[in-house]
């Protein structure tokens, strides 16, 4: 059985390895920037907003092209290939 303070470390490696850029895949299919290829991302999230008919929308995550800034969101939370930085 891990030690609390194992579980600890990792979760807060997990938490700081997500804050940092990376390649994502999305569905099976590595995610890139359909405005300049890219394929490094900022990931953000998850975002609530309210609608104008009166439900919220639930984004999952965002991924922000760190070459030209594009945002892209995802309903289900992209899965990270590779950290960066
Ligand atoms: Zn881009």
């Amino acid at each position: 059985m891990p030690r609390l303070g194992d579980a600890l470390k990792a979760g807060i490696k997990g938490f700081v390895n997500a804050s940092k850029p990376g390649e994502y895949s999305a569905g099976g299919i590595k995610v890139t920037c359909p405005h300049c290829g890219n394929a490094v991302f900022k990931m953000q999230g998850p975002f609530s907003f309210q609608m104008w008919e009166g439900g919220a929308a639930y984004i999952k995550a965002s991924l922000t092209c760190l070459t030209c800034g594009l945002i892209q969101w995802f309903g289900e939370e992209p899965e990270k290939l590779k950290t960066y930085g």
